[in-house]
């Protein structure tokens, strides 16, 4: 068995998390027509654009209702107002995405209260979905998947609908945080084993969009208001993210008790083990044969493992970042022949080990230790202890990997130190064999630089 433990300490030195309310944007930011509107200070609002645009190079405006002194004493309802008629006036939203923060939240601002009122007074105002996302109540995870409830729980009339009549070819998809190849991928997936994808949040164009021929307010793309509705006629769903499978309140279990479709949870498809249960249960709901192709891309992968089994096997890592991908990479790695030593995240909800639990085996549990709560001065501390050959996470491992001098393969969000994060794929057997090569080349690049003669040929 793995040795888990949540990591306690009096002060968090460089969280392995990122706040919620950056969690609340990148979920709203996957809705069409959608503004996330910060209720708090300009800075909460500055931090997260200024994350999201590093990472994604593209325009990405996020609206504050702009606390001040005042407001902190007498609270934020105008301020809220104000930040609403001025998105109204200059976006023309088709939703707008608020959530609060930790000032908003501290002071005991009703949202809910105030959104009623601005409703009443403006009854042709787009649709306000609210999701409450102090920080200090969990991490960007929990921002994320508050929003995507609040938008199913808001969005939705109450109220199992009638099962006849149901679109069999309709398959709602809630996704842990994917970057935008990612999602086109998995939308070409579900689309090639006979399904009409509603992907939640779709963020594939909204923050990977392509060039501009006049200014845009608001990018294009994202799930539509329409087809966040029309998920009420779909008869089976989808919940992917091993951890978020695990919460008490998923947005599928919502849509679930709103429409009576049947609810389905698994982790990421990452690597063989996942695509081919994911893929398995995409057959059983459609009863279509996965299509040649896709077996094709499996054999590639496999061909991959064997050629080069032997840069990777026996290799020792540590994978931190999102709980949901987490759970994923892990596996995925006990796959290709590397045992994890650390398998961390800034959240403390749990999830994560429980998740573990479930996906690998006892054998591949052995000498483990999973680490919820976890912040990089501990993480750095534990990879000196048990040096690993390579780190896999986010860019912000990158101090350690250079302190330590042991390679970080770049997975997830934020890689604030390379371009192409919103193109880096995991998923499907495809985006199996670009991460696999990704680790290979990364360890044969260290390799080379130490021999003293160095080699071109492998
Ligand atoms: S104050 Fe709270 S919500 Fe604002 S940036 Fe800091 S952690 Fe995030």
């Amino acid at each position: 068995m793995f040795h888990s433990e949540e990591i306690m300490k009096p002060v968090t030195e460089n969280a392995c998390s990122l706040c919620a309310p950056l969690g609340a944007a990148l979920a709203f930011k996957g809705v069409e027509g959608c503004v996330p509107l910060l209720h708090g200070s300009q800075g909460c609002a500055t931090y997260i654009r200024r994350y999201m645009i590093s990472h994604f190079k593209e325009p990405v405006d996020i609206a504050s209702s702009n606390f001040h002194e005042d407001t902190a004493i007498f609270g934020g309802g105008a301020n809220l107002r104000t930040a609403i008629d001025n998105i109204l006036r200059q976006y023309r939203p088709k939703i707008i995405g608020i959530a609060s923060t930790c000032l908003s939240e501290t002071i005991g601002d009703d949202v809910p209260m105030m959104l009623k009122e601005i409703r009443k007074a403006n009854p042709d105002c787009p649709p306000l979905v609210f999701a409450s996302t102090p920080s200090y109540g969990g991490s960007h995870g929990e921002g994320y998947w508050k929003s995507l409830s609040a938008l199913v729980e808001q969005l939705l009339p109450e109220g199992p609908s009638n099962m006849a009549g149901k679109r069999e070819e309709l398959l709602p998809l809630f996704t842990a945080a994917l970057s935008p190849a990612d999602q086109r991928h998995l939308k070409d997936l579900v689309g090639l084993m006979g399904f009409f994808p509603c992907l939640v949040p779709d963020s594939s164009e909204t923050l990977d969009g392509g060039q501009w021929e006049e200014y845009e307010t608001l990018p294009r793309g994202g799930a539509s208001l329409e087809s966040l509705q029309n998920m009420a006629e779909a008869k089976a769903g989808l919940h992917l993210g091993a951890a978020s499978s695990l919460r008490e309140v998923s947005p599928l279990t919502i849509l679930g008790r709103k429409s009576g479709l049947a609810p389905h949870f698994q982790g990421l498809p990452v690597g063989i083990r996942a695509t081919d249960r994911f893929l398995a249960l995409l057959q059983d709901l459609s009863g279509q044969a996965i299509p040649k192709m896709l077996l094709e891309e499996r054999s590639r992968l496999i061909d991959a493992y064997v050629d080069s089994h032997k840069i990777v096997s026996g290799l020792k890592a540590m994978v931190f970042g999102d709980e949901d991908l987490v759970a994923a990479l892990v596996p995925f790695l006990a796959e290709i022949g590397v045992k994890t030593l650390v398998a961390a995240s800034g959240s403390r909800s749990g999830h994560l080990k429980k998740a573990l639990e479930s996906l690998l085996s006892k054998e591949e549990q052995e000498g483990m230790q999973v680490v919820e709560g976890a912040d990089y001065a501990t993480l750095e501390k534990l990879a000196e202890e048990n040096p690993p050959d390579f780190f896999m996470g986010s860019s912000k491992g990158y101090a350690m990997s250079r302190k330590t001098r042991t390679p970080l393969i770049r997975v997830g969000f934020p890689i604030h130190d390379r371009v192409g994060g919103p193109s880096i794929r995991i998923l499907g057997y495809g985006g199996a064999r670009e991460l696999f090569e990704r680790i290979c080349n990364g360890i044969l690049e260290v390799r080379q630089e130490a021999t003293g003669v160095g080699f071109s040929y492998l």
